[in-house]
């Protein structure tokens, strides 16, 4: 029986016990979204993945400080070399100041992460309100002599770190081979080497998104600002780092040389990715006309989707993949999905009304311990609620009077339900899809009133058709006659 937590390690490439560096508290950052598109599934996983990691080691006692970022800078995915910021790029067309787009986007995240109930981090530093700490470890890294000046720029120099330290070891790609696929430079490039990386970046004339430094009006590289705020906030040495496995390289192996450079040291622990998500077998894109956002999930509105899928079923959804594997969504998928976890809740309401009586023909403490064995195990959520369904197997039985459990059994129980479907797995009861069914009957009777209430006028019935109106209106609803009828809403 394995009763402490193990995590894989991205770096070691292999599964280790955790320790955290400080007893008693961990240290997580987790790279936030880019905010200038609506949140899609692609952040959801991450989001989902990190949330069970924070929700879970709070589970174990640990005091966590969880800091995810929000990227508002802008910049390119890769490398901030060429073309517009992104961010401004979209404030110039939708005529919005950049931090308005930064602020729609922001919100936008915040809600459908509302909706995930996925836990607010401890701290969510933006990076535009870190830039001086981003020069100051340009400034370490400049000083150590692994970044040189060119033209207003900063270029981090790979070739020298490479020298004294294994570029690559994250994501296991080799220096040389590196060299081998990148373009020969064509001696117009400020780079010494097609590998070396922004750390700052000249702006412009038309990159509105700028800051003064003693090198150039400019703008920080994307992989920096995570190494400036990570130490901020967690220490130049700290327990976890997180993100989507997209990001190992060139970000995260990028994160890492810089901290290097910088403090001398390794500042992570353990590094965790997430595996991405697929939709019908297929990776997701704009381009690929299948980026589906959370919004159209939740209401359906997309021509890839059969229904809508509650905030939960996709929550759920994720977690019956462990986090390293791929998850490929299909309407199949997500169908089935939604109904094994109605089960399972439905389970959990079932055991509410179960009376203890005679022996246990559950063992508790096994079915506990086989849950906490795979969590322990990297996260293994999927053989979690493989447990967890054995025992509403149990649970059903039980209900039906053809098993008992006893009243220590039967508490037991309980407590391990609510612990691993709520706490744990932050699912929520279906309130939602009960009020899809609620609200259509609401709307029903309200118009069903405000019909009799047509009827009422038509026949001149004067009293009944004011009462109609005024006993709606104190219950909040404004009501509006209109060319063909009536419109109401309900005032907040
Ligand atoms: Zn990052």
């Amino acid at each position: 029986m394995e009763n402490q937590l193990q995590i894989y390690n991205t770096l070691s490439r292999k599964k280790e016990v955790f320790k955290p560096i400080n007893e008693g508290k961990v240290g997580l950052y987790v790279c936030g979204p880019t905010v200038y598109g609506k949140a899609h599934l692609g952040h959801a996983r991450p989001a989902v993945t990190f949330d069970l990691l924070f929700r879970y080691l709070q589970h174990l006692g640990y005091k966590v400080r969880y800091v995810r970022n929000i990227t508002d800078v802008g910049h390119l995915q890769n490398d901030a070399d060429e073309g517009e910021d992104k961010i401004a790029k979209k404030a110039r067309l939708d005529e919005l100041e950049p931090m308005e787009v930064v602020q729609i986007y922001t919100n936008d995240y915040h809600k459908n992460m509302q909706k995930l109930n996925i836990l607010p981090p401890s701290i969510e530093p933006r990076a535009t309100g870190h830039i001086l700490e981003q020069i100051e470890v340009i400034e370490k890294i400049l000083k150590a002599g692994y970044a040189y000046e060119s033209k207003g720029s900063i270029y981090f120099d790979v070739e020298k770190y490479s020298q004294d330290y294994p570029y690559g070891e994250l994501s296991g790609r080799k220096i040389e081979d590196l060299q081998a696929n990148t373009r020969e430079l064509d001696g117009q490039d400020e780079k010494h080497s097609p590998l070396d990386f922004a750390i700052w970046k000249k702006a412009a004339p038309e990159h509105i998104m700028r800051w003064k430094s003693k090198w150039s009006d400019g703008f920080p590289g994307w992989h920096l600002e995570c190494t400036a705020m990570g130490s901020k906030y967690l220490g130049e040495r700290f327990d976890i780092h997180g993100g989507g496995m997209d990001l190992t390289f060139p970000h995260h192996e990028a994160e890492i040389a810089q901290a290097k450079a910088a403090f001398g040291h390794q500042a992570v622990n353990y590094w965790m990715h997430n595996n991405m998500v697929t939709l019908n077998g297929q990776k997701m894109g704009k381009s690929l006309g299948n980026a589906i956002s959370l919004d159209e999930f939740f209401d359906g509105n997309h021509e890839l989707l059969e229904q809508a899928y509650s905030p939960m079923t996709i929550r759920f959804f994720m977690l019956t993949a462990q986090y390293r594997s791929t998850l490929d969504f299909s309407n199949e998928a997500l169908q089935a999905s939604e109904k094994g976890m109605e089960r399972l809740l439905k389970a959990v309401e079932t055991l509410e009304t179960i009376k203890a009586k005679g022996q246990s023909s559950i063992q508790v403490t096994d079915l506990s311990d086989k849950c906490y064995a795979a969590m322990n195990d990297d996260l293994n959520s999927p053989v979690a609620i493989a447990h967890l369904f054995d025992g509403v197997k149990i649970i059903n039985s039980i209900a039906d009077g053809k098993e008992t459990i006893s009243e220590a059994d039967l508490t037991g129980l309980k407590k391990l339900y609510s612990i691993f479907v709520f706490d744990l797995f932050g699912l929520q009861k279906q309130e939602d899809s009960g009020s899809v069914d609620n609200n259509s009957a609401f709307e029903g009777a309200v118009n069903l009133l405000l019909q009799l209430r047509m009827e009422a006028k038509v026949n001149k019935d004067w009293g009944t058709a004011d009462k109609i109106r005024d006993e709606l209106a104190k219950l909040g609803f404004d009501i509006k006659d209109t060319k063909d009828g009536f419109d109401w809403e309900l005032k907040k």
